[in-house]
């Protein structure tokens, strides 16, 4: 065959090596035309961010008013004084912000970029499969990058898009970069949208390299709580967010059958996703069901105790929420401590290159306190081996960690009521009281405020006595501690299309009254308890409760009078009287996940790179409100900026004033809360609907009240708001003993007043507000801010107007 000129045939070919980059695919194969926005860069969404932050203005209280973020500092920032480089106070508690946001978000992507390369060289590239139930399948990557994953490697593209906008947004941080606060503030909302998106990325490559379930309400219960963990094995403790050595642990357990001698147990989100582990309906990769054998030991917030209460015989650290003394504390009670990623690595030796029975030896016999295994497989197999072998040595050091009653008693009786522990006390626990009391033998005040207490350890620092006061509070409450044994619901994943379809028109219209997100850690005082008050209050009256992370292993701790949990007592759904674990603190995409799910599945919104479109729709007409009920890491400060993005509210606790900033509207001011119909481009004046997007609640009960407010959206027709306006008055009354003063606001129609208030409610709208009423029929002649229409169509986006006027 005649060849044509510069081409050649394989057979010419001797010693040559072809490199193929990558192979450009056609457009994707995806019913969807590409929206205006794919990869949206740090100003592309600005527009929408400044839609926001207009209506939702920026609130700042500085804890410190001086800047020392470089050499030129110090630099008094009081008044109207700036920075040797320009800036004011404003910009620079954005830049704060900023920083806080993208060291959150950097974990998340630093952790699914981790779990990328992880899962790839372990299992190779999977099809990217969620089942038959949910066809939009990555929702936050369909939306932000405009790509459809069709296999695991798909999301190295996506991680690619993250890593390059934190870079980005972190060089706008130094000193001479962005001055403005509202351009912070705008860049800290980008990062949380990057945050979500790294979220997601992370739990849809766990869940289908781990098999963990796709969505499934039924989702197994497992166990969690101290009590749990079964002391006559070896207890093995994996502590942090990323399961990879974790996982390895269960697998050489599982194949070697030594359950019988080792309990696995986790801490914090580890503890989460090891219990989801191949309980799902996809390729089993992992040994089926192994995730129900895995204990959650407990929350973050657990961690100082357990470590206390001597029931772990070896721990492993991963990455991310893992208290920076692990180490001090395992190694004061002789717990070898394994190091399994390289974000923390503790100042350990790594010994990832060397023979496993080596490295047992050396924790067994207590040569060293703790190694570094950057293999994860490695890794588990010496967490195993060490656990079981150092047990019998540790057992003695187990019974000397816990007190006799001759030692609490002494203890007890060297307290000198020097009070120095009370006032570094973050809940002011009155110690010294408990020791006078427990010197009585009155042990009550020490059980009553255990839950109080946050473990943090203070009051034994300055203790002038040493008095080991976590050592006495597990104690004094050791059969509380045996006793700890609750049911969890695993992890579910995704929210199925199939529930969106069911409930995407009871959202959007108020007749389910919201979306109820609770998110983050609760480890503050009383901070358990509360999870659970606040959750069962809102499933009770009929709201989607939703939750993830700390949140959801805090709230397992409590039970109705039959002893069950909140997961035995509701199903686990998406929908309303239903409670819903998505899984650990990456799982928090799904939430994201389910409002873009209304849009796209129930509304018909394109939502393929088109955020800011999605988020207009989300914020008028999904009802739903996220809280962040505790200590606020800078992961929590992403996730809730995220969150906000999208157009979702949040309410979070005392504690998260730290980065001392609040979204908040002012619903005395009617020109923030014009909107457009998108019928015909009108502008309509509409109540204050969310009225807040950043809210700090001091306490649950205003939390609660304030969530309920929350929910309001324009879309909700007249049944719904009637709903939502009872559920909010309904609180009001329960906890505060009176109606909301601004009940009148959410009014539209005579029909929207709760019935166990309307005749005195009407009253009042004539006497007190002077509202217009016919009372022959009962009507609203006059008064509301807009009337109710249930075919308005309410956005804040010029494009989407269908038909100008
Ligand atoms: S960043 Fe600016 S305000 Fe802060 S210390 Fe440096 S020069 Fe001063
Ligand atoms: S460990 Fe508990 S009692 Fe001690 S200071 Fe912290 S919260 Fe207070
Ligand atoms: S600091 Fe120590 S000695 Fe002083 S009151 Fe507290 S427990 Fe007692």
């Amino acid at each position: 065959m005649a060849k044509l000129e510069g081409s050649f045939t394989v057979e010419d070919m001797k010693n040559v090596q072809i490199n193929i980059g990558a192979v450009v695919k056609e457009e994707e194969e995806w019913d969807q035309p590409m929206g205006p926005f794919p990869k949206p860069q740090i100003a592309t969404l600005r527009d929408w961010d400044f839609k926001i932050l207009n209506r939702y203005r920026i609130f700042y209280a500085p804890a410190d008013d001086t800047c020392t973020l470089c050499t030129y500092g110090p630099c008094d920032l009081t008044g109207n004084k700036r920075g040797a480089c320009g800036i004011d106070m404003a910009g620079t508690c954005g830049k704060i912000v900023l920083v806080a946001c993208l060291m959150g978000t950097c974990a998340h992507t630093a952790h699914g970029r981790h779990l990328y390369h992880w899962t790839l060289d372990k299992f190779g590239d999977m099809k990217f499969d969620m089942g038959t139930d949910i066809l939009v399948t990555a929702p936050l990557t369909e939306t932000i990058i405009g790509i459809r994953p069709k296999s695991l490697k798909d999301f190295g593209k996506a991680l690619e898009y993250c890593e390059e906008q934190i870079t980005q947004l972190l060089a706008a941080t130094h000193t001479g970069q962005e001055g403005s606060y509202v351009d912070f503030e705008s860049k800290a909302l980008h990062t949380g949208m990057i945050d979500s998106l790294g979220k997601e990325i992370c739990d849809m490559l766990q869940i289908v390299a781990y098999n963990m379930p796709r969505g499934d309400p039924n989702a197994p219960l497992v166990e969690i709580g101290m009590g749990t963990l079964d002391q006559n094995k070896a207890v093995l403790i994996a502590y942090g967010h990323n399961l990879a050595a974790g996982a390895e642990a269960m697998f050489y357990t599982e194949t070697n059958n030594l359950w019988d001698k080792v309990d696995i147990g986790g801490v914090c989100c580890t503890a989460i996703d090891l219990t989801r582990i191949g309980e799902g309906m996809g390729e089993k990769k992992v040994p089926d069901m192994v995730g129900t054998k895995a204990k959650v030991a407990g929350a973050i917030g657990w961690w100082r105790k357990m470590v206390r209460a001597g029931i772990m015989d070896t721990v492993m650290i991963d990455e991310q929420c893992v208290w920076c003394d692990a180490l001090k504390d395992c190694e004061e009670r002789k717990i070898p401590l394994i190091a399994t990623n390289d974000k923390i690595m503790l100042g350990l030796k790594d010994r990832t290159n060397d023979p496993v029975d080596e490295i047992v030896d050396d924790l067994v016999n207590f040569r060293v306190p703790g190694v570094v295994i950057l293999d994860p497989v490695k890794a588990g197999e010496v967490g195993v081996k060490t656990a079981i072998a150092v047990k019998p040595k540790r057992a003695d050091i187990k019974n000397k960690s816990v007190l006799t009653e001759d030692e609490f008693k002494k203890l007890v009786s060297s307290c000198t009521k020097c009070n120095e522990c009370a006032f570094v006390c973050p809940p002011h626990i009155r110690i010294s009281n408990l020791m006078e009391e427990a010197a009585k033998g009155n042990l009550e005040p020490f059980s009553s405020t255990y839950e109080v207490c946050v473990g943090c350890g203070r009051c034994e620092q300055v203790c002038r006595q040493d008095l080991p006061i976590l050592k006495m509070y597990e104690y004094a409450n050791r059969e509380y501690i045996r006793n700890q044994k609750f049911k969890m619901r695993a992890g579910r994943g995704p929210i199925r299309d199939t529930e969106i379809r069911a409930v995407g028109a009871p959202i959007v219209l108020g007749t389910i009254p919201g979306v109820i997100a609770l998110v983050g850690c609760s480890n503050y005082p009383n901070g358990t308890k509360e999870a659970y008050d606040i959750a069962k209050e809102f499933v009770d009256r009929g709201y989607i409760v939703v939750t993830s992370g700390c949140m959801a292993m805090d709230m397992s701790l409590y039970t109705d009078a039959e002893g069950k949990t909140i997961w035995e007592q509701y199903p686990g759904a998406f929908d309303g009287r239903n409670i819903c674990n998505v899984g650990s603190c990456v799982a928090n995409a799904h939430i994201h996940g389910a409002a873009i799910k209304v849009a796209t599945i129930f509304a018909h919104r394109n939502h393929r790179a088109n955020y800011d479109d999605i988020a207009d729709y989300i914020l008028s007409k999904v009802g739903a409100c996220g809280i962040a009920w505790g200590a606020y890491s800078q992961k929590a400060a992403s996730i809730a900026t995220g969150v906000n993005r999208i157009g979702v509210p949040v309410v979070v606790q005392p504690h998260s004033v730290i980065y001392r900033r609040a979204f908040l509207g002012r619903a005395d001011l009617p020109e923030d809360w014009m909107v457009i119909d998108a019928r015909d481009g009108s502008k309509v004046r509409i109540e204050p609907a969310p009225e807040h997007m950043l809210y700090v609640a001091e306490t649950k009960e205003e939390a609660m009240l304030m969530m309920a407010k929350l929910c309001f959206r324009p879309s909700d027709n007249s049944i719904g708001r009637m709903i939502k306006l009872t559920h909010y008055c309904d609180i009001s009354m329960k906890y505060f003993g009176k109606l909301p003063d601004d009940w009148p606001v959410y009014v539209r129609h005579a029909s929207e007043l709760p019935l166990a208030w309307k005749d005195q409610m009407m009253k009042e709208l004539e006497e007190k507000y002077g509202w217009k009423i016919d009372w022959k029929a009962k009507k609203i002649v006059e008064g509301p801010i807009r009337p109710a229409d249930v075919s308005f169509d309410p956005t804040n986006i010029e494009r989407k107007i269908r038909v100008r006027k």
